[in-house]
């Protein structure tokens, strides 16, 4: 088993329990990605075929890649986890082979998912791009995702989730029907989201009593879940850095804990 990016077994350390604040999308995307690959039945008692490509799209940091991830860790799903940059670099030719060799492998061990980040560095507009790597490209992916769409067997099916900030930079092409022909986008979380965020993102670590979540969610307008995890790490060393500071000189020979309000950093002062 390969670990770590572009390889096929999903993180075992994800699971969406590490999701804050977006069950809707979390429930949307389990439904259109788990039941075809873990129930296919279920489709074939409807007598529909699953879709083949997903579309996600939304600001940087707000989660896109976390979502996937916890799906495929929570549903132990067979998982390729690919980032288009890495397909992207290599001689001459080296590219459209990785793409071949992805979906090959893909179709060797469907059902299964794969999925692509920062997938508009494969998908852009072919206007101006004459025959240069980029086109080819976009011709590759093309070919690839419509062999999906002719690959008929509902127990060997595999969908292809891409994510984006910049949906509007794809080719016309890969929107159309039997593409990315499902879009989510994830938007800047709102206040409630944000407190959800926070309290997933804070899990485990030592905090201050008095510690308001709602409070802290009201004062973090325009963080995305990156930014709060940020803060949640940031605010954690700046609490060693007070433990060790209150041990050194206050009380040198201190064994136990530190005593409450100088072991947690306020994260409320540092939003
Ligand atoms: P980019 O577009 O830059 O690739 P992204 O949308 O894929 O960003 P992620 O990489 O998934 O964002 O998020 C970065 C980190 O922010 C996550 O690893 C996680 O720690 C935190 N995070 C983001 N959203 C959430 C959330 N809803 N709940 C908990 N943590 C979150």
């Amino acid at each position: 088993r390969q670990k770590g990016k572009d390889s096929c077994i999903p993180p075992k350390s994800v699971s969406l329990k590490d999701i804050g604040g977006m069950e809707d999308i979390v429930d949307h995307l389990a439904r259109l990605t788990v039941v075809p690959l873990v129930q296919p039945q279920v489709y074939q008692h409807i007598g529909v075929q699953p879709r083949h490509g997903i579309l996600l799209h939304g600001p940087p940091g707000c989660g896109k890649t976390l979502l996937v991830n916890a799906i495929a860790g929570e549903f132990r799903l067979v998982f390729f986890n690919v980032s288009a940059h890495s397909i992207k670099v290599g001689r001459s030719g080296e590219p459209e082979k990785k793409i071949k060799r992805l979906f090959e492998e893909a179709q060797k061990k469907a059902p299964c998912l794969i999925f692509v980040d920062e997938i508009d560095a494969l998908t852009q507009k072919r206007d101006n791009m004459g025959e240069g790597i980029e086109g080819r490209l976009v011709t590759q992916m093309i070919s690839c995702m419509e062999d999906l769409t002719s690959e008929k067997t509902a127990e060997k099916h595999i969908i292809i989730i891409g994510a984006t900030n910049q949906p509007e930079s794809l080719d016309p092409a890969f929107r159309r029907a039997g593409m990315f022909d499902r879009e989510i986008r994830l938007n800047m979380p709102d206040e409630a989201a944000r407190e959800k965020i926070l309290k997933v993102v804070c899990e485990g670590l030592r905090l201050a009593r008095d510690l308001d979540f709602k409070e802290l969610a009201k004062k973090t307008h325009g963080f995305v879940g990156r930014d709060l995890s940020a803060l949640a790490q940031f605010a954690s060393v700046e609490a060693t850095r007070r433990f060790y500071k209150f041990k050194a000189i206050e009380t040198p020979s201190v064994t136990g804990e530190p005593s409450a309000g100088t072991s947690v950093a306020r994260l409320g002062d540092l939003a």
